[in-house]
């Protein structure tokens, strides 16, 4: 067979399914209801009339089984990490285990309200501060805030924190160094916390150089913001002496660990002079996500700055777990109740099934899988920084583009082939960048496939680029006006007639 031996299917019983407005028919109920044996009232009786709504617009009227094959119909058109392999870099979608699911479920755990004392929440205030304790020995510092709901609001949470500290001290200070690879959400957390941002480039190698931290240094830094390992996926050498220039100025040292992934009991952030990290438990720690589903963000802080802490904290007190408020120096509440708790709960469940052995061959099995792909593929594509990778590898559209073939043709292609397209244009220092993240849950056979669907691509490019432009074909829509989509998007339905 020619190209990859084998595709994952993207074809097949896939049913055009009209909107459930256009289904059913008038009077059609998805309930049967016994006879009402008590006596009737009007809703003008019962219910306030400016709360009455006049007319019902058009519901859908529709059996249950209708309903049902509706939404399971239009599940099958998404593509998650249940269905194949999904390589989007900096984004860490690994198999999620489900014995995580499992524990979650537990009713204990499902079932507990927010508002219980802690006298009767022990075990869930147990796991809060055990999970603390892990996550604060992966990122080698002191005390961890397990609120933040995503990785932009642990961003947004530390750095409010550094804000604090320096304010304890009487001066905020005015700016935060971020280097031009970093996520939007690293400028986007300082701007919102009043700091002006100072971007710095990456040296030749694609790491940030100590002489350019130095240089962007003075005493109206509060902050540097560094991602490590960084989005081209390569390991910020000098985080160490990058971290002592900017103490020896007064500023913080805060990295950005969504990308954990790489590192896991290998390093640890706070041993390189890091005070501030966030981690992103749906990325390393196993929280299903994509779709907008719940994440979480936790940030871990060094000794000097867990006064700034959000509140409520987990203490362990003589005789359990409790609940505190009482921390007058904190920044105050960033978010309801203690944390997402489900959240917690499957992370907790990954990191106690693996164990400190296990999450460490996770991390090194996440690092040869990338460096497998690199290269294996480094003959086909641009590779910008040819360099032991960490958890994900960046290549480049250069040598398509002599055969005017493009990254969003090529991830485009990619679907035709049963994979999901690696993360695109970003970082924004690789023009048409192609940022592709394994993660360790994948076998070699799907890495083999994967590659092979690449090389097959880049042999297209060449022979029949134009059938790559024109990609995907075999997906249930073809190649959309994404432009158009986003300025004249239609969110509603509107009757017909
Ligand atoms: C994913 C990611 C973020 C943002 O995390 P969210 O949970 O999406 O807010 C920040 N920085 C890096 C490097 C990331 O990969």
């Amino acid at each position: 067979m020619s190209g990859p031996e084998r595709t994952v299917g993207t074809q097949g019983l896939v049913f055009e399914e009209p909107l459930i407005f256009e289904q059913g028919s008038p009077g059609r109920v998805g309930f049967s209801l016994p006879p009402c044996d008590v006596p009737q009232k009007k809703a003008e009786t019962l219910i306030p009339p400016h709360l009455l709504r006049g007319e019902i617009p058009g519901l859908p009227e529709v059996s249950e089984g209708e309903v049902v094959r509706h939404y399971t119909r239009i599940s099958q058109w998404n593509f998650g990490i249940d269905l194949g392999f999904y390589p989007l870099g900096s984004c860490t979608m690994k198999y999620n285990p489900r014995v995580n699911e499992d524990v979650a479920r537990l009713p204990g755990f499902a079932k507990a309200h927010p508002y219980l004392p802690d006298e009767l929440a022990q075990g869930a205030l147990q796991l809060l501060w055990e999970l603390e304790q892990y996550l604060a020995e992966v990122s080698g510092l002191d005390r961890v805030s397990l609120h933040p709901s995503a990785g932009a609001h642990g961003e947004l949470t530390g750095v409010m924190m550094i804000r604090a500290y320096h304010q304890s001290k009487g001066d905020p200070r005015r700016k935060i160094i971020i280097p031009e690879s970093a996520h939007g959400t690293n400028p986007a957390s300082s701007a919102l916390c009043g700091y002006q941002v100072v971007p710095i480039k990456s040296g030749p190698l694609g790491v940030v150089e100590p002489q350019a931290v130095a240089e962007a240094m003075d005493d109206e830094v509060a902050a540097i913001m560094l991602t490590n390992p960084n989005t081209l996926g390569l390991f910020e050498e000098h985080i160490a002496e990058i971290a002592e220039i900017v103490h020896r100025k007064g500023g913080q040292v805060y990295c950005d660990g969504a990308n954990l992934n790489a590192i896991m009991g290998v390093t640890r952030p706070g041993d390189w002079g890091v005070d501030v990290i966030h981690v992103n438990l749906h990325k390393t720690f196993s929280q299903p996500h994509g779709g907008g589903g719940p994440g979480a963000g936790p940030v871990a802080v060094r000794k000097h700055l867990a006064p700034f802490m959000p509140v409520p904290t987990v203490e362990k007190t003589q005789t359990g777990f409790a609940l505190d408020s009482d921390r007058p120096q904190s920044i105050g509440r960033v978010r309801s109740f203690a944390a997402s708790f489900g959240v917690m709960v499957r992370s907790y469940a990954y990191i106690r099934s693996l164990g400190p052995d296990g999450l460490k061959l996770a991390s090194e099995t996440a690092v040869l899988n990338a460096n497998y792909i690199m290269n294996r593929l480094k003959a086909d594509y641009h590779l910008p920084y040819d360099r032991v990778c960490k958890h994900e590898c960046v290549f480049s559209d250069a040598e398509q583009l002599k055969n005017d073939v493009k990254t969003l043709d090529i991830a485009k292609r990619l679907m035709d082939y049963g994979f999901h397209p690696p993360t695109i244009y970003f970082p924004l220092i690789v023009p048409g960048a192609l940022m592709i993240e394994p993660t360790e849950t994948e076998s070699k056979e799907t890495l083999d496939q994967f590659i092979a669907a690449m090389k097959a691509i880049a042999r297209e490019a060449k022979e029949q680029p134009d059938l790559v432009r024109a990609a995907p074909h075999k997906p249930r829509v073809g190649r959309m006006d994404e432009t158009r989509a986003a300025r004249q998007p239609v969110l509603r339905w509107k009757p017909k007639g």
